[in-house]
């Protein structure tokens, strides 16, 4: 599943190739994603600019010349691949390897500018949709997201406000994305090790018992936007045969502290501790017993 570090950096990527461009054709080779396509889909779209290319948690929103935003959701495994005269590349670094298999293209926009960029995924768990501007925000799934991680709204106060007598463990209130918006699985462990604090602890016990934040609140915050800032400048959380736009390797895996590192030390310095997996809501946990309290 990429996480939010993972789809900014998608949107870095196709940004300059569609922002200005209009649709000059656009091809559905199927009839649904996870969701069927919007009526008119194809038709919405074709003649129309792209004004602008932004995100809010794990969503692409393309503001579409008519007034529509186009929404698009990678799902599990949906990536975009951009092709320009004989040359190909795909926009974003993931944890886990994406197909190129062309049976798994779904969706193939050709641009005014001589791009093409197709959307291919082979689970189909993400999705398009066409919605009116002025509706956006009154969308169930746009009015369920918490405030976004790097955002200004998202300080010590609003966490410790949203996890204020939440008997669920700090883990699983970091995944509620009514909480705070994009992050993983990967993301939360990373933060919760820098912030050292053990992914068990109850969720409440990061606000003081008037509501007000605890120096707790404060430390995570810090711990949450720094790890994403850090995987957005190195390309998205990376992978074995992905490239970044300019053709790098993302190298954020490289830079995992706990994620996948079962038995291997803890890197906080003078900790000494051993990193642990365990199950938590049905999903694996990594963090150090010792420094994370
Ligand atoms: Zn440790």
């Amino acid at each position: 599943m990429p996480e939010l570090p993972e789809v900014e950096t998608v949107r870095r990527g196709l940004a300059p190739v569609m922002e200005g461009a209009r649709f000059a054709k656009v091809v559905l080779n199927r009839a649904d994603l996870r969701y069927p396509f919007p009526k008119d889909f194809a038709k919405r779209l074709t003649g129309k600019t792209i004004d602008g290319l932004g995100r809010r948690a794990k969503y692409l929103l393309a503001d579409i010349s008519s007034g529509d935003v186009l929404v698009m959701h990678l799902g599990m495994s949906g990536s975009f691949r951009v092709f320009r005269d004989a040359a190909e590349r795909t926009p974003g670094a993931y944890y886990h390897d994406r197909t190129k298999h062309a049976a798994h293209d779904h969706v193939v926009l050709h641009l005014s500018n001589g791009n093409i960029v197709t959307f291919n995924d082979p689970r189909r768990f993400g999705f398009m949709k066409l919605i009116p501007r002025r509706e956006l925000e009154d969308e169930p799934f746009m009015r369920a997201l918490g405030p976004e991680p790097l955002g200004n709204a998202f300080d010590a106060a609003a966490l410790a406000q949203a996890c204020a007598g939440k008997q669920t463990s700090l883990k699983a209130a970091l995944l509620d994305q009514r909480v705070v918006a994009g992050l993983g699985n990967i993301y939360v462990c990373e933060a919760l090790n820098r912030a050292r604090l053990s992914p068990k602890r109850k969720a409440s016990t990061i606000a003081l018992r008037s509501g007000a934040a605890h120096e707790r609140a404060a430390r995570l915050v810090d711990a949450i936007k720094a790890v994403l800032n850090d995987a957005i400048a190195a390309g998205g959380s990376s992978l074995r045969d992905h490239r970044r736009t300019d053709g790098e390797l993302g190298l954020f895996q490289h830079h995992f502290r706990v994620y996948d590192r079962e038995g291997q030390p803890c890197p906080t310095p003078g900790c000494g501790g051993t990193v642990r997996r365990i199950v938590q809501n049905g999903r694996s946990t990594f963090f150090c017993p010792a420094c994370q309290t």
